[in-house]
């Protein structure tokens, strides 16, 4: 069937999952296959960005931590500027492009501009990383909420979170870019009452061919993510919701690269 949801001069902010190009929604390859131009991320993953059309011009807009290759302003006007030049605009993010995407910036700029802007969500990190580890971001009765949480300071700043909410109660906590912060993290959760014992998973590059998962307890935390390069994505996940049901070694099913109590 045909689809008239894609007109020239129209920016789609489309998720890309966590890298696997199977974890990718229907409606996103359709909207990738159409699309006249492409801007993308850094962590929008290999096997998506093989599904971009030769005809379609290939933007890398990425910014990974450190070193930003474009400011948002800039991918702002440039979106804008490519739809006011009545082309098919696909902005592909990592994830689902509302949890720490910057699309509401986006949307304001098309929304500004006159340009008629929409959304395609994705498959975000953590449920990436819980599937891959064999576990649940939820759990009846124990882990009756989920935060989900960014430790990525503005550089100069210092990380301001609200540690007494974060260790209060049974929430599952999803840390997004926390590589570089665990040790601060695993501190502040500590004495702000958070038990000791707390299981921890540590997913790096869920549903890349480089993937590892990682096992421990929020005492440990800093020693998890040690071995963990800088370019490669590491979402932490902490709370009971992320105890393995079955001793590891007894789920064949569950891989698991190394275990750290
Ligand atoms: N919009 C994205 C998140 C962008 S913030 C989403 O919904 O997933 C970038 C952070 O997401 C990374 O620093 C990392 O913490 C996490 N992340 C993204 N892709 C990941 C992957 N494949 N494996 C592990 N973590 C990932």
């Amino acid at each position: 069937m045909p689809h008239d949801d894609f007109p020239a001069g129209t920016v789609w902010l489309v998720g890309a999952g966590p890298g696997d190009p199977d974890l990718l929604t229907h409606k996103a390859g359709r909207l990738i296959a159409a699309a006249d131009i492409v801007f993308y991320d850094a962590l929008v993953g290999p096997g998506v960005l093989d599904l971009i059309p030769d005809e379609a011009d290939q933007i890398s807009v990425g910014k990974r931590s450190g070193r930003h290759s474009r400011d948002q302003a800039t991918i702002d006007r440039l979106i804008v500027a490519a739809a006011r030049e009545s082309r098919r605009v696909v902005r592909l993010k990592g994830g689902d492009p509302a949890i720490f995407g910057r699309t509401a910036e986006e949307v304001a700029a098309c929304a500004a501009a006159g340009v008629p802007v929409r959304i395609c969500p994705g498959v975000t990190a953590a449920s990436a990383a819980v599937a891959a580890a064999g576990v649940s971001l939820t759990l009846r009765g124990a882990a009756r909420q989920l935060t989900f949480v960014t430790a990525h300071a503005r550089t100069g700043e210092a990380l301001d979170l609200d540690w007494r909410a974060l260790a209060a109660g049974e929430a599952t906590l999803a840390v997004y870019m926390g590589r570089a912060a665990a040790t601060l993290v695993m501190q502040r959760l500590l004495s702000a009452g958070r038990c000791a014992d707390t299981p921890v998973l540590v997913v790096v590059n869920a549903s890349l061919p480089g993937e590892r998962i990682i096992r421990g307890r929020l005492s440990s935390l800093a020693f998890l993510v040690e071995a963990i390069s800088a370019d490669d994505p590491a979402l932490l996940v902490i709370g009971e919701a992320v105890r393995p049901a079955v001793a590891p070694s007894m789920s064949p099913s569950v891989p698991v690269s190394m275990e750290r109590a």
